[in-house]
């Protein structure tokens, strides 16, 4: 395709791109990051991914485009911006709310991308007669790095990827071609000399800059540990029942930023300061219709409810207990062992009266092992 033509594509593709919703527009050459597959080695070596095996699983394919797709040439980067309105770190005082992370009160952003990356991946298949593939989080393709290559941010001291406009708030999605498109710049990283997203962890979770050991990060543990919450992290916790927002939300970048034009990304009320005693008073039917196209549905009910009862260990209230006992006699193993924790920590006495009629009764050694383990 010449140079001119080329050039007169992106640009279309750009402003269909803002036309769709897509904030910001970078290209990147496929081979940009010639180094990712040395430091995914160490990461993985290292077993910052926990138990997240699909990422060693797919560690050939994840470092480098091109293993991904061998025809790919180069890489559109799009980001949304999901600025939230309010200061998410507002909440963690406020001890009987729960706190879900500013990426998840609303709709599950990949169903809100996936089909405007498709749109704009058709036009330019349609106008170039190329070959595209899409992606948005859902494939080993590592967007972030990508990113920085394609000049929309730079991958911060906690990993995310930062933006000078947006701050931390972007979604990314990325779609790939066999077409040799112009790339754009890539963005200098900007952190200099601060550390605040290192700082302020509550479980130092960064082993060093731009490392981030999910084996402590709360995110993790809230959303993709599938057990029992190991229990030195059960307290930093606080009332977070989905996700973690600290060290995105403290980074001064921030200051730039704006809050979301994409209405289906801005918080539904009924997600902004839900109160504990609501959710743990949910079945899962209405845990499933509250979260209908949420990403906290994603969890599952057992999941949730497991942060909902530590939210409410955390929330220093014995007004809470006797919502707490209820869930003592719940059907999941995982439900009832953070009840267990959550009863021990509100009232000791409490749990002691309780404990040796409930170990008669339970089969399950995790559960057991609440009623006779450290709070
Ligand atoms: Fe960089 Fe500071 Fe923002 Fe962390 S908080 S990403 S160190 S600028």
């Amino acid at each position: 395709m010449p140079q001119s033509d080329t050039g007169k594509l992106v640009d279309e593709l750009k402003t269909r791109a803002e036309a769709l919703g897509f904030d910001t527009f970078g290209i990147a050459r496929a081979d940009a990051r010639p180094d990712l597959p040395e430091k995914l080695h160490t990461a993985l070596t290292e077993g910052w991914h926990a138990d997240m095996e699909w990422m060693a699983e797919t560690e050939e394919r994840r470092g480098d485009p091109r293993r991904l797709w061998h025809a790919a040439r180069s890489v559109i980067l799009l980001g949304v911006n999901y600025g939230p309105e309010t200061d998410p770190m507002d909440l963690l005082a406020e001890k009987r709310v729960g706190n879900i992370s500013a990426y998840a009160r609303n709709r599950d952003y990949h169903d809100i991308i996936k089909g405007r990356l498709k749109e704009l991946a058709g036009l330019l298949a349609r106008r170039a007669g190329v070959d595209v593939k899409v992606f948005v989080d859902t494939a080993p393709l590592m967007e972030k790095p990508l990113a920085e290559a394609a000049g929309l941010g730079w991958q911060g001291k906690h990993s995310v990827l930062v933006s000078r406009k947006f701050g931390s708030w972007l979604f990314l999605g990325a779609i790939l071609t066999d077409l040799d498109l112009p790339p754009d710049q890539p963005h200098a990283e900007s952190c200099g000399s601060c550390t605040k997203c290192l700082d302020i962890c509550p479980t130092n979770a960064f082993p060093g800059p731009f490392r981030l050991d999910a084996r402590k990060c709360l995110a993790y543990y809230s959303v993709e540990h599938k057990g029992p919450i190991p229990r030195e992290f059960r307290a930093p916790m606080g009332n977070r029942i989905y996700g973690c927002d600290d060290c995105l939300a403290v980074c001064p970048w921030n200051k730039f930023a704006s809050i979301s034009r994409e209405a289906k990304l801005r918080s539904r009320p009924e997600f902004e300061r839900p109160a504990l005693t609501d959710l743990v008073q949910l079945d899962d039917a209405a845990f499933r219709a509250l979260f209908a196209g949420s990403p906290v549905k994603r969890i599952g009910h057992a999941r949730f409810l497991r942060n909902v009862l530590i939210g409410i260990g955390n929330a220093d209230d014995q007004t809470l207990l006797p919502l707490v006992e209820t869930r003592l006699g719940d059907a999941s193993p995982l439900v009832r062992g953070a009840a267990i924790w959550a009863l021990r920590r509100l009232d000791p006495e409490r749990a002691e009266a309780l404990r040796l009629d409930s170990l008669a009764q339970e089969d399950d050694s995790s559960v057991r092992a609440e009623w006779d383990g450290v709070v």
